[in-house]
C-alpha cells in the first residue's frame, strides 16, 4: 500500500464501517471458483491494516449465485448502495471494484453516491476517493472496461453459438416427440406412447385443418399430449396433460417437427423494468435448414399447414364474424367472405322483373375511410349455382359416401381407444412400481416408508381416475351407424330436393339449412367470378362464374323487340305497338308489358326514327300548311279530313295526322263530298314502305 493510498484515509473514514462486497456470478462459479472468493476474503485484512477494526468489517455477500447484469434482482448491491448513501460507510471494498457492478448505470451511480458521503472504494490495484477528479476517472473507466469484456465475452459466445447454429450442429433444447441420442443427433422419441401422439395430433389436423378442432378432438375423446420436463429435478420426465390451443399452435408452428433445424426464432430484450422479454423475429431472420433429422410431417406438409393456419387467423378476425340467418332471399347472408380484402361482405338488394336481387358488397372499408366500395357482385348466379351445389351434395349416393367415411372414423376411434388403453396401461405400470418400491423398503425405516405408501396411494388414485375416464370415454363412444338408421338417411337426403325447391320454405329455414352445410364462401370479382365454397368438415369447391350483367344491360331490350318496333312504327302508332306487342307476348328488358311510353323509351334508346318523322319524310304535311296551301282555316281542313276528303295518317295516340298534299282540283267552299270524290281518279295509297301518288 503506498503512502498516498494512507493519506486518503481520514479519521472521519475510519469512524465509519468497512463494507466487503463478495460477488460471484453464478452458482457454478460459487462451486468452481472458491480461488477468487478467498482473494476476496483477504481484502478484509487489508481494511483492518488500513485501521478499521475487525468487528466494522461489514461482508455483504448475498449476491452469491445470481447474476450481476442487472441490479434489479441484485439484493446486496442495493443494501451496499443503502449503506453508503445513509453515510454509514467509510470504504467500500471489492476484489476489481467496476465488478461490483456489471453495469455501467448502476457502477457510475455508486461512485457518485460515495462521491458524495465522502466514501473510499478500495480494490486489489489501491485505494481511491471519488471525490477527486482523477481516481473517478480512473473508477470510470475501469467500470467501463468492465463493461466491455462483458460485452467481448457475450459476443464471443454468440458468435461461437451461431457457427454451430448455420452448421446445424447446434444442441439447442427440442420439442417433445424428440431426444438426443447417444451421438448427440436429434432423434425421434423412442416412447411408443409419444410418437403415437403426435401422429395422431398431425393427422387430426390434416383431416381438421383447424387448431382448434384438433383440440377439441383430443378432449372429445379423452386423449393426453405429453410434454417432457425442461428443468428441475425432474428433467427429462414425462408428463401427460390435456392439450391447450396455444400448446397446438406451438407444435404446428415449430418446423423441428418437419425434421428442419431452427434457431433463432425469438430474441430476448430487457425490458424498462429489468426483466427480459421474448421478442418473435421474422420467419426471414431464422436460421432454418430443413431435412436436418427425421420429423412426423413432410416440409410441404408443414408449409401448407402455415398456410393454412395463417387463413384460419383471418378467417377468425373480428371482421369475419358470422352473422346469424336473417329474412331476406340473399342465400349466403353473413357468410361471404371478400377474396379481395378478406373483409365479410355484407347484402344489398335490388329490384328486378318484380323480384329481389340480392348483390354481395364489401363496403366496410369503403364506409370507414370514405373510399369507394372494395367490389360489388350481382348474387343472382352466386346463388342459383351455391343451391345447385346443395342439391348435388345432398343425393342418396354422396351420403352413401359420407356413411362410409363415418365407418372410416369408427376405425380411427379404435384406434383412439388404443391410445387410450395405453394410458390406463401406464397408470398401472406405475401403480404397481410405487408398489414394489413400498414393499422393498425396510418397514423400520417409518419415514421413507411413509413417503412411498403415499406415492403409492397417489398412483393407485390416478390409476382409477384412469380407468373411470377411459369407461367413461367408451360410453360416450359414437355407436356405428345401424341399417335402419342408413336408411333413415337415405329417405332424408331423397326429401332433400322436395324441400329445398319447395316455394313455400322460408328463405330463413333455407339459409339454416346452408349454415348446416356451408363454412363459408370467398368471392373475387375479376375477368370472371371466382367462387371458393368452404363445407362444413374441411371439403371445399372452387367455382368459376361468367360476370353477371350489370343493371343497364340486364334492362336491355331484346333485339327482336326493337327489330318490331321498328317496323311497326312504319304503320302504326307507339300506343298501337305496345297493344300489338303485347298480344305477341313480347315483354320489355326487366320483364314488363309493354305501353305507349315503354315503345316510345325503346324508339328513343335505340334512336328509331319516329312515326312524325317517318311520315314527313314521304313528303306529308301538317294540318297547318294544308290550311295554308288551301287558303282555310285548320277547322276546314280537319272538317274534311273527317269527311273523307283528305289522305290523313295519324302519328300519335292523341289523334294527330299529317296530311298527304292536296291536288289541283280543290274542292270549293259548299262542294259536296261525293263531288269531289268523283274528281279523284284513284285513292292515294300510302304502302308501310313507300308513298305512292298517282300523278
Ligand atoms: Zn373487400
Amino acid at each position: 500500500m503506498s503512502e498516498a493510498s494512507h493519506q486518503k484515509v481520514h479519521a472521519s473514514h475510519l469512524r465509519r464501517n468497512a463494507y466487503l462486497y463478495v460477488r460471484q456470478s453464478t452458482m457454478r462459479q460459487v462451486f468452481e471458483n472458491t480461488e477468487s472468493t478467498k482473494r476476496q476474503y483477504a481484502l478484509r485484512q487489508r481494511a483492518i491494516a488500513l485501521g478499521w477494526a475487525v468487528e466494522q468489517v461489514v461482508v455483504i455477500d448475498s449476491d452469491l449465485g445470481q447474476s450481476g447484469a442487472s441490479a434489479v434482482d441484485r439484493e446486496g448491491f442495493q443494501r451496499l448502495v443503502t449503506e453508503v448513501s445513509l453515510g454509514k460507510a467509510g470504504i467500500v471494498l471489492g476484489l476489481e471494484v467496476s465488478r461490483l457492478a456489471r453495469n455501467s448505470t448502476d457502477w457510475h451511480r455508486l461512485l457518485e453516491i460515495c462521491a458524495l458521503s465522502d466514501t473510499l472504494i478500495l480494490d486489489e490495484d489501491g485505494i481511491y476517493d471519488p471525490a477527486h477528479f482523477n481516481d473517478r476517472l480512473l473508477l470510470g473507466l475501469k467500470g467501463t472496461m468492465s463493461e466491455a469484456e462483458l460485452h467481448v465475452l457475450k459476443a464471443r459466445l454468440q458468435g461461437g453459438i451461431l457457427n454451430k447454429a448455420r452448421r446445424g450442429e447446434l444442441e439447442s433444447p427440442l420439442p417433445v416427440g424428440f431426444l438426443y441420442n447417444a451421438s448427440h443427433q436429434a432423434a425421434m422419441d423412442p416412447d411408443g406412447q409419444v410418437q403415437t401422439s403426435l401422429r395422431f395430433f398431425f393427422e387430426t389436423f390434416r383431416r381438421t385443418g383447424s387448431a382448434m378442432a384438433t383440440v377439441k378432438a383430443f378432449r372429445g375423446q379423452g386423449v393426453l399430449f405429453p410434454r417432457r420436463l425442461k428443468k428441475g429435478l425432474h428433467k427429462g420426465d414425462l408428463l401427460w396433460a390435456e392439450l391447450t390451443h396455444s400448446r397446438a399452435l406451438q407444435v404446428l408452428h415449430n418446423p423441428r417437427y418437419a425434421g428442419a433445424f431452427v434457431y433463432g426464432r425469438t430474441r430476448t430484450r430487457a425490458q424498462a423494468d429489468g426483466r427480459d422479454h421474448l421478442q418473435k423475429r421474422p420467419r426471414g431472420e431464422w436460421i432454418l435448414l430443413p431435412g436436418v433429422h427425421a420429423g412426423y410431417l413432410s416440409w410441404q406438409e408443414f408449409e401448407e399447414n402455415q398456410q393454412c393456419l395463417s387463413a384460419n387467423a383471418q378467417a377468425h378476425g373480428n371482421d369475419r364474424r358470422k352473422s346469424p340467418a336473417r329474412e331476406g332471399p340473399a342465400l349466403l347472408q353473413g357468410l361471404v367472405l371478400c377474396g379481395k380484402c378478406g373483409r365479410r361482405m355484407t347484402v344489398r338488394y335490388h329490384n328486378h322483373k318484380a323480384q329481389l336481387i340480392p348483390d354481395y358488397v364489401c363496403q366496410r372499408q369503403g364506409i370507414e375511410h370514405g373510399r369507394p366500395v372494395c367490389q360489388s357482385i350481382n348474387g343472382e348466379e352466386i346463388d342459383k349455382t351455391i343451391s345447385e351445389i346443395l342439391l348435388e351434395t345432398m343425393t342418396p349416393m354422396a351420403l352413401e359416401v359420407a356413411l362410409s367415411v363415418q365407418q372410416e372414423m369408427q376405425a380411427r376411434m379404435e384406434e383412439v381407444d388404443r391410445l387410450r388403453r395405453k394410458q390406463v396401461e401406464r397408470a398401472r405400470y406405475e401403480a404397481d412400481l410405487a408398489e414394489r418400491r413400498y414393499l422393498q423398503v425396510d418397514p423400520a425405516n417409518r419415514l421413507v416408508a411413509d413417503v412411498l405408501e403415499g406415492e403409492w396411494n397417489a398412483k393407485l388414485r390416478a390409476l382409477h381416475g384412469a380407468q373411470e375416464e377411459y369407461e367413461r370415454q367408451c360410453r360416450d363412444h359414437l355407436p356405428a351407424v345401424t341399417d335402419a338408421a342408413r336408411t333413415r338417411l337415405s329417405a332424408l337426403a331423397g326429401d332433400f330436393p322436395q324441400v329445398w325447391v319447395d316455394p313455400e320454405t322460408p328463405d330463413r329455414e333455407k339459409k339454416r339449412m346452408i349454415r348446416l352445410l356451408v363454412e363459408d364462401v370467398t368471392l373475387v370479382k375479376r375477368e370472371r367470378v371466382n367462387m371458393h365454397v368452404r363445407f362444413k368438415g374441411g371439403a371445399m369447391r372452387n367455382l368459376e362464374l361468367p360476370l353477371p350483367l350489370l343493371a343497364i344491360e340486364m334492362r336491355k331490350t331484346n333485339e327482336e323487340v326493337v327489330r318490331e318496333v321498328d317496323r311497326l312504327l312504319d304503320t302504326y302508332t307507339e300506343g298501337e305497338i305496345a297493344l300489338m306487342l303485347n298480344e305477341k307476348g313480347m315483354c320489355s328488358g326487366a320483364g314488363n308489358s309493354f305501353t305507349q311510353i315503354a315503345v316510345q323509351r325503346v324508339r328513343r334508346t335505340y334512336h328509331l326514327t319516329s312515326r312524325y318523322d317517318r311520315l314527313r319524310a314521304l313528303g306529308l304535311i301538317t294540318v297547318g300548311e294544308m290550311a295554308q296551301r288551301l287558303g282555310v282555316t285548320s277547322s276546314a281542313v280537319k272538317y274534311w279530313k273527317v269527311r273523307g276528303v283528305f289522305r290523313a295518317y295519324r302519328y300519335n295516340d292523341k289523334g294527330e295526322c299529317l296530311y298527304a298534299p292536296p291536288r289541283k282540283n280543290l274542292p270549293g267552299k259548299g262542294t259536296r263530298k261525293q263531288a269531289y270524290l268523283k274528281q279523284l281518279e284513284r285513292p292515294l295509297s300510302i304502302k308501310s314502305d313507300e308513298v305512292q301518288y298517282e300523278a
